[in-house]
């Protein structure tokens, strides 16, 4: 595996307590493939992300495991975390406006991203620019390269960021939400880029996203994450078309799908729990329908484990194949 990430822990301590914003995450992707971490706001996908970049801040308490290649990030040193990103992985963030600073041409903004990381000419880094702006598909590349980040609209500004991303050659490009702040027509066109680029670069892409259609859009493997857990982890098809987690089941029944006919979309009751000091038990159990089925009150006492319920398919959740069975055919059993 080319990414190789193993019980990952991303702690913060918290007046309130500890913070657990990412506890004992495990993922791995090949090149060229494609990883969506999909959750709600606080599920601790950007944090992950982060810490893979090695950009947590001072206060995090990182533990575990990320294998980048045969580079580990986890306990790097500064500088070889520098060598790491832009060399190896980029990040693209959900809103290039403040990823870029406001008072400098774009393509100057690259090139000095670019010789950043690399020993080159201002010339061969101005020419390397262009041929990356052109490649992301700026009509004009010399006059992009001359803009101000206001000059450009939304999905331009993305454009710039990709290429920004993908001037060093990474061979993981990590991207938060990079389509939330586009119309969804632009979206379809930078996810479409982004498909293209990943076969002509080969690159693993992590895909942060709240957005089920930028899923199944883009990816193959997808972690689903709550309260700092993977909750379910497959293939794509496994999420969708076998989805075996109730937190997975309740992010399903709340976008609409051309290939299901419902009277009305349901949305997942509650909120996601503070981070500082969970309670014991399952972290999802107050939203979750399903926490009745499960005998001795286990969801309450203890943390589901990761369990394997089918090749490279795991949920963690108490539900056992019957109980899972019976909760499909009556997905909105109360609690
Ligand atoms: Fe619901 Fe219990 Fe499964 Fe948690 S462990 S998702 S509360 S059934």
């Amino acid at each position: 595996m080319f990414v190789s990430v193993r019980d990952l822990k991303v702690h913060f301590p918290a007046e309130e307590g500890l913070v657990r914003a990412v506890d004992g995450l495990s993922f791995s992707i090949e090149r060229g493939k494609t990883l969506a971490i999909v959750g709600e706001s606080g599920s601790g996908k950007t944090a992950a992300s982060l810490a893979m970049l090695g950009l947590h801040g001072k206060a995090a308490r990182i533990s575990g495991e990320i294998a980048i290649g045969d580079a580990q990030v986890v306990g790097a040193s500064e500088s070889t975390l520098r060598r790491l990103r832009g060399n190896r992985m980029a990040m693209i963030f959900q809103d290039p406006l403040t990823a870029m600073h406001p008072y400098h041409k774009v393509g100057e903004q690259i090139v000095e991203a670019y010789r950043t990381h690399r020993s080159v000419s201002r010339k061969a880094a101005r020419q390397r620019t262009l041929d990356m702006l052109a490649r992301v598909g700026m009509a004009d590349a010399q006059r992009a390269f001359d803009s101000y980040p206001h000059q450009l609209s939304g999905g331009q500004r993305q454009r710039v960021m990709i290429a920004m991303a993908l001037c060093c050659d990474p061979e993981l490009l990590i991207a938060d939400e990079p389509t939330t702040a586009l119309d969804v027509t632009v979206q379809a066109q930078i996810l479409d880029l982004l498909k293209d680029l990943q076969r002509e670069f080969g690159s693993a892409i992590i895909m942060i996203t709240h957005d089920l259609g930028v899923v199944a859009e883009v990816a193959d493997e997808v972690v689903v994450m709550y309260a700092g857990r993977a909750v379910e982890t497959g293939t794509v098809r496994d999420v969708f078309y076998r989805p075996s987690h109730p937190y997975t089941w309740g992010l399903l029944e709340s976008i609409p799908r051309l290939d299901h006919q419902r009277d009305r979309l349901t949305a997942i009751p509650g909120s996601p729990p503070s981070l500082a000091g969970l309670a014991e038990g399952c972290a999802f159990r107050k939203r979750c329908g399903h926490a009745a089925s499960v005998p001795d009150g286990l969801c309450a006492s203890q943390a589901p484990l990761p369990t394997d319920i089918a090749a490279g398919h795991s949920i963690r959740c108490h539900l056992t194949d019957t109980g899972r069975a019976a909760a499909r055919s009556n997905p909105r059993q109360p609690s």
